[in-house]
């Protein structure tokens, strides 16, 4: 057994600053005034807001011990498959903290904001270089929000053709919120199931490929972590029948500098920036999901366009096919920053990032092999799907497995998902794990698989070391309880 990294440690208990409030008791030190005191108007005195009277150590401690009772990149590996939890560069924060960056205020004038349009109109440059792509929008507001600017730009261009469609092909290893998407435009999903190794088969797709279908919305690699090799035979299936093909690109980190998918038959792409370029991501936001078209879907982008002069840069509004705005200014600048500066301090290096993911997640794919059930055996992309086949004659779940890992000091993978493995593990390492690291989260998980047949129980009640112990997760989303 190797010695757990997480302990117990001296992680505080915490009460609400309100409970440690004394009246009085001041964070700051106001000078004495040198000029005469002159009585307040009484309107202003009576009331006020409720708020705890502390010295600044309290706080200062209040929130750091806080933070410890938390779990991010920066604390240890966070192997959550299809979320690219991977570590984020400082400088990449640096740079986004920059006053001129972050004091741009979006309505300024043109002339005052030409260098943050420059990054803006690089960085469309950059992503569509990596995509493939011929025009890039940095307006949605993460990956789903992409997926439905994608799904609008496909509806708009079905419209002025003149006939609009009614279905999108939707297969089951897409991630869950390709149909939603779809059906946020008025589509009906059509599902249908890949093939026995984890792929789609060219030949599902034509049996259900009609002139009545406006496209198929593929995630590749796919999220079992498959790269979808008949990709360019189905995407001509599609286009035969003037079908679009969208590509759910949430997985760029696998392929970035490898495979340009705007060359492979995709004619539109989503990009999750808070996953593959450098933004942390966790608890909902905040998020950035620019979206990649062809030529021909230019047009239906949102407005406003940034163009290039020979004058600088400027918004273009007349744009009279666009599907409109999808945010009320230009996107998240502050991600667009860390994601510019990602690309351009990695430069080539990205295909190195890619490569290094795709390596780290089959060397745990071969490592864990013989403990873990595999789901499909075949070369993975960025990250691998065991399921607890294994385990269940010892009556221990996928779930009791991951909640141990928090014993061990790492974040649970991904579990249950994707939906077509039944008790997935779904294991993304990510580029920036150590080899000691990972050979660490590979022993964690054989030492658990021997627990798991010595002595199940220890894994029935984990975790048991950190703060918070197995919560009653139904209860936790039936009845919330969110204020203290
Ligand atoms: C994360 C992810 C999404 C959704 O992205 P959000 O930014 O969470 O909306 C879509 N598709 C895939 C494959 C993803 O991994």
């Amino acid at each position: 057994m190797t010695t757990p990294t997480a302990t117990t440690g001296l992680i505080f208990n915490e009460p609400l600053l309100w409970e440690k409030s004394r009246d009085g008791r001041c964070g700051l030190s106001i000078p004495t005034s040198d000029v005469p005191s002159s009585p307040l108007d009484a309107t202003l005195t009576t009331g006020g807001p409720n708020l705890p009277q502390l010295s600044e150590v309290d706080v200062t401690r209040h929130y750091t011990r806080l933070s410890q009772w938390n779990f991010g990149v920066d604390s240890g590996m966070y192997p959550l498959g299809s979320c690219t939890m991977k570590y984020n560069p400082k400088t990449n924060e640096v740079q986004a903290a920059r006053p001129g960056f972050t004091t741009a205020h979006p309505m300024a004038a043109e002339q005052l904001t030409q260098g943050a349009m420059e990054l803006m109109y690089n960085l469309e440059q950059d992503l569509g270089e990596i995509t493939g792509m011929d025009a890039v929008t940095l307006q949605p507001a993460a990956g789903a929000h992409g997926e439905l600017t994608g799904m609008l730009v496909i509806h708009a261009f079905h419209a002025k053709n003149g006939k609009q469609r009614s279905k999108i092909i939707i297969p089951d290893t897409a991630h869950g919120t390709n149909p939603a998407s779809a059906s946020l435009c008025g589509y009906e999903s059509i599902n249908i199931k890949s093939g026995e190794n984890g792929i789609l088969t060219p030949e599902a797709v034509a049996a259900v490929m009609d002139e009545d279908t406006a496209g198929i919305m593929i995630t590749n690699p796919n999220t079992l972590g498959l790269f979808e090799e008949n990709i360019q035979e189905i995407a001509d299936i599609v286009h035969a029948k003037g079908g679009l093909v969208y590509g759910d690109g949430a997985n760029m980190n696998a392929i970035m500098g490898i495979v340009q998918p705007g060359k492979i038959g995709i004619d539109v792409i989503h990009l999750n920036l808070h996953k593959t370029f450098s933004t942390p991501h966790g608890g909902g936001g905040p998020g950035s999901g620019p979206i990649g078209v062809v030529s021909k879907l230019a047009p239906f982008l949102p407005s406003p366009r940034i163009s290039k002069t020979d004058k600088g840069y400027s918004w273009q509004f007349d744009c009279p096919d666009t599907i409109g705005r999808m945010l009320t200014f230009h996107g998240h600048f502050g991600i667009l920053v860390r994601a510019y500066a990602y690309i351009r301090t990695m430069g080539k290096g990205l295909k190195l990032a890619s490569q290094l993911a795709v390596l780290n997640a089959n060397y745990i794919k071969a490592e864990l092999r013989d403990t873990l059930a595999l789901a499909y055996d075949r070369p993975c992309m960025h990250e691998c799907v065991f399921s607890d086949k294994n385990q269940q004659p010892y009556h221990v779940t996928t779930l009791d497995m991951a909640k141990r890992l928090m014993d061990y000091g790492f974040h649970p993978p991904t579990v249950y998902f994707p939906l077509v493995v039944q008790g997935a593990i779904m294991i993304e390492p990510t580029e920036t794990e150590s080899k000691e690291t990972i050979d660490e989260f590979i022993q964690a998980f054989k030492d658990i698989a021997k627990e798991a047949e010595e002595t199940p129980e220890l894994l029935q009640t984990a975790p048991n070391l950190p703060k918070v112990k197995r919560m009653d997760e139904v209860a936790a989303a039936r009845k919330p309880c969110l204020c203290g």
